[in-house]
Formats: structure tokens, C-alpha cells, sequence
């Protein structure tokens, strides 16, 4: 048969029905539909019927950017083109089209208005009996900025970039550019600005790396000193895989029950003890209550999470890393033998004293209070130390020939934790851990394609994180309510 592709025709076409009935686009609209979304309309200067151009229904815009985060766009630009051609973005947009720039704006400016949306779809999953807050599985994953490894500066070649950069600025105005559109020169007039205030919050964050005083972090800190000229606020991290790349920590707290996260933060410290106790504190907010039990990894288990957790009435379950080998490695670097480690002078409670291997006593001499701990430190008498035969042995390395033993007496809470910590029950949690909260890190990057950020900086990645977690929800909610429905489950 004859191909004719000269001809000119109209097409019929029923917008209800350019999706199937069990389409996620319906219920992404149905969903959104049941939230109150005033806080996005009271920052809309134009609405229809007022001056200026109308603004798009918030409902719309919503949807439009769940939908396209759950088919794994993330580009404005990208989600204008699918409103012209594809099926579940026409339906939404009832054939509308949306300028790049409204979707983009949209998916930014409204920040604590997403927020308080994120709250409310967790009160309806609550409603609906999809969240429990019994144990909550608490991970972070790393998340690669929009910031290439070449963009990473030292403070000198900062310097030396920000010092060009303003002679750019400066020369702004250039005869010879007249040919440009006024268009044309205010976009490179914007763009040549952000480039010096991106330089000179590069800046800023070296000297601040600089100027950090914390003694663990020796290491990441000399790999920091600089900061990357395209999005000064990404940190290198090392991801899961062992590679380091320019990102961003995210942290989520997923409700065991049905998967659905309760929680997110998005940070520029890679350690992830920093962000438990915020995200306690955070489900406390959006759901009104604690859970009963915080199920982490090791980076989260320091004395200072578990009394922090426990004074919040929520049972820390974790795995505890022993240093006592770090201990002995200690004593063994100094020429201490295995006979006179710390763990062969028994104790005596009789007396509070401790006894060493050539039977002299060592008595508490000072102690010092330490999160969760009290360091208690013991000493033999110099008399007792200085004649004995086994001094070189015992108390090599310390110059003085006295020996002394450092003793910890654990609060009570973290002793009840460390107890624990290998119990059949904690086994068994961490292993439920590692299946629910890395499924939803691995849902967001493989099926929403958010291995890396679509925009710069702590703040609007942390919207584009909302909006992704966001999703994620959204997604649980049709999988778990919304498709049972039509007599189907969806994996
Ligand atoms: S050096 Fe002091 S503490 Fe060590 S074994 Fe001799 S007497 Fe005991």
C-alpha cells in the first residue's frame, strides 16, 4: 500500500481517555486533589481573574513534577517537550503547555510549601494504615552534585578564576557585542554574575574548611581544602562503591511497616551520626509521635545518639564497633607486653582498686566526664614502679615508669545498648534495615534516576530531594491503595 505522507488531516482526540483507568496519572491527580495546597497559592501574585497572566493551577504543577519524577525526568525542559506528545503529561495538563521556565521556578520557589505538602501525604498514609512508627530503619545514601570533578578549585586557582571573572563583569557593556539581543546580553549579564557568586561562595567555603577544628576529620579535611567552582556548597564524599565524587548526604528514615519514608535531610557532612538526632526529632514533627525503635548502621551508633534516642523514648538499635583492639594496638605500639595489657589487672570492688601482675594495687586518682562515659583514671605508687622488674614491660613508652589504666564506667543506657547489640533480635532487625532502607535509596536512583542532582546548591537540592522522597511516597501509596483497586499489584 501506498505511503502518503503529503496529506493534511484532522484527528480526533478524547483527552479523558488518553489514559487507561488504572493509569498512575490518575492517581497522582486523585491524591494531590485531597491536599491542601493554599500555601503554593498564597505565593502566586497572579491568579485568574486578577491582573497579569493566570497562574497554573498548584494541583497541576504538583502532579506534573510527581509524574515526571516518577517516570524519571527531572529536567524542566524535558517534562515541556512529554507535555506535548505524551499521553499521561496531556492528560494531566489537558493538552495545555507549559513554559520551561513556570515548570522550573515552580519546582524551587516553593521550598516550605512542598514541605508541608510531604507532611500531609504522611497523614493521609497514616490514616490509611500504612504507617506504623513501631521501627523506623534510618540510612544515608550520597548523592553526586551538578558539578563535574574538573570544577574542583584550590583556594589560589579560586583566586585567579573570581579575579577574571569580575575583569568579565567589569568589561560588561562591551561595543562589541552589540549585535546581541537585549535578551541575549541579559542572559550572559546573569550568567557572568552567578559565575563571581559562585566563585566567591567557593571561596568562603575553603576558608571555612580551613578554619574547621575537628581533630577526626584530619584527613577529609586536607582532601577538602577547595571547593568546586560550579557548585561551592557540594562536599566530596566517598559513595557506597568507594568512589569519591562532589555530593551531597541524603538521609531517610523509612517506616518498616510499609516501606514509606518518614523523614528526609539533606546535608553537606558526610559522617552520618550528625543526622539522627534531627531526623528523630523531625518524625516527631510531621507525625506527632517517635517511633518506638530507630534501627541504624555503625556510623550512627555513638553514646551521644543513643542517650539522645533513649531521652526520646526511642529504643536505638545498632551494631557497637569494640575498640578494645585498638586498645591493645595502642599499648603494643609503645612496647607494652600482653602480659600488662589493661585487661590483666583484675578489680577488686572491695577496695576500688586494681591489681597488676606483680600483685601491686592501683588506686583511683582522677576521672573525667565524657558523653555517655566516665573516664576514671587508676595509678600504682612511683615507689611501688620504679623497683620493679617488670617496669619495662608495663609501663614502657609513658617516660615516667608509674603505670596508670584509664577505665570507663559506661552510663547505664549505653551499657543496656551495647548489651544488646549482638542479640539474636538486633541481628535480625539490622538485616530488615538493610532491606528497607536501602530500598528506597536504591528506588531513588535507579528508578527515579536520581544519581545526581539536577540543580546546585544545599537549598534546592534539598527541594529536589523533597520532591524525589516525595514521589517515592506517592508511589508506595498507589502500589499499596491505589491499585488493589483495579485487582492488581504492582511490585
Ligand atoms: S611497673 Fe608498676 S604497675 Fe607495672 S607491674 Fe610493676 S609495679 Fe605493677
Amino acid at each position: 500500500m501506498h505511503v502518503d505522507r503529503r496529506q493534511l488531516c484532522w484527528t480526533m482526540l478524547d483527552v479523558e481517555r488518553l489514559v487507561d483507568e488504572d493509569h498512575p496519572v490518575r492517581a497522582i491527580w486523585e491524591l494531590v486533589g485531597r491536599l491542601d495546597l493554599s500555601a503554593f497559592v498564597d505565593r502566586i501574585g497572579s491568579l485568574e481573574g486578577g491582573a497579569g497572566r493566570p497562574a497554573y493551577d498548584p494541583q497541576l504543577l504538583v502532579s506534573l513534577w510527581i509524574y515526571a519524577y516518577s517516570r524519571g525526568i527531572g529536567s524542566a525542559r524535558e517534562v515541556e517537550r512529554r507535555c506535548e506528545h505524551d499521553p499521561g503529561f496531556r492528560w494531566l495538563t489537558g493538552l495545555l503547555t507549559i513554559n520551561h521556565h513556570t515548570l522550573s521556578d515552580f519546582r524551587l520557589a516553593h521550598h516550605d510549601a512542598l514541605d508541608e505538602v510531604f507532611t500531609q501525604v504522611l497523614g493521609i498514609l497514616s490514616a490509611e494504615g500504612l504507617i506504623a512508627l513501631k521501627t523506623v530503619m534510618h540510612d544515608g545514601t550520597k548523592i553526586t552534585a551538578q558539578a563535574g570533578p574538573s570544577s574542583f578549585k584550590q583556594e589560589e586557582q579560586i583566586r585567579k578564576h573570581l579575579a577574571a571573572a569580575r575583569e568579565h563583569v567589569a568589561a560588561m557593556g562591551d561595543p562589541r557585542r552589540e549585535e546581541e539581543t537585549p535578551r541575549q546580553a541579559a542572559a550572559r549579564e546573569r550568567a557572568r554574575r552567578e559565575r563571581v557568586e559562585r566563585l566567591e561562595q567557593a571561596l568562603v567555603n575553603v576558608q571555612q574548611i580551613t578554619q574547621a577544628k575537628r581533630p577526626g576529620y584530619a584527613r577529609a579535611r586536607q582532601r577538602q581544602i577547595g571547593a568546586s567552582a560550579t557548585d561551592p556548597e557540594a562536599r566530596i564524599m566517598r559513595h557506597g562503591d568507594g568512589h569519591y565524587a562532589l555530593s551531597y548526604n541524603v538521609q531517610i528514615s523509612t517506616d518498616a511497616a510499609h516501606g514509606i519514608a518518614v523523614g528526609l535531610d539533606v546535608g553537606q557532612a558526610a559522617p552520618d551520626y550528625e543526622y539522627l538526632a534531627p531526623a528523630v526529632e523531625q518524625i516527631e514533627e510531621r507525625l506527632g509521635q517517635t517511633p518506638d525503635q530507630m534501627v541504624v548502621d555503625a556510623g550512627y551508633t555513638s553514646r551521644e545518639n543513643i542517650l539522645a534516642a533513649h531521652e526520646k523514648d526511642v529504643e536505638l538499635i545498632g551494631p557497637w564497633v569494640e575498640t578494645d583492639g585498638r586498645v591493645q594496638q595502642r599499648f603494643a605500639r609503645v612496647g607494652v607486653t600482653d602480659a600488662f595489657l589493661p585487661d590483666k589487672f583484675p578489680y577488686d570492688p572491695a577496695s576500688d582498686t586494681y591489681t597488676c601482675p606483680e600483685g601491686k594495687r592501683l588506686t583511683a586518682r582522677d576521672g573525667h566526664d565524657r558523653p555517655g562515659r566516665r573516664l576514671v583514671r587508676y595509678q600504682a605508687s612511683k615507689t611501688d614502679c620504679r623497683v620493679c622488674p617488670s617496669r619495662r614491660q608495663c609501663c614502657s613508652g609513658n617516660g615516667t615508669y608509674v603505670r596508670s589504666i584509664v577505665v570507663t564506667h559506661e552510663n547505664p543506657v549505653v551499657s543496656a545498648f551495647r548489651s544488646r547489640h549482638t542479640s539474636p533480635e538486633t541481628r535480625s532487625l539490622l538485616r530488615e534495615r538493610g532491606r528497607v532502607a536501602e530500598l528506597v535509596n536504591a528506588w531513588l536512583k535507579e528508578k527515579l534516576d536520581l544519581r545526581r542532582f539536577h540543580v546546585r546548591g544545599l537549598a534546592k537540592v534539598g527541594t529536589e530531594a523533597l520532591w524525589a522522597v516525595l514521589t517515592y511516597n506517592v508511589q508506595q501509596w498507589i502500589r499499596l491503595r491505589w491499585r488493589p483497586r483495579f485487582g492488581a499489584h504492582i511490585a
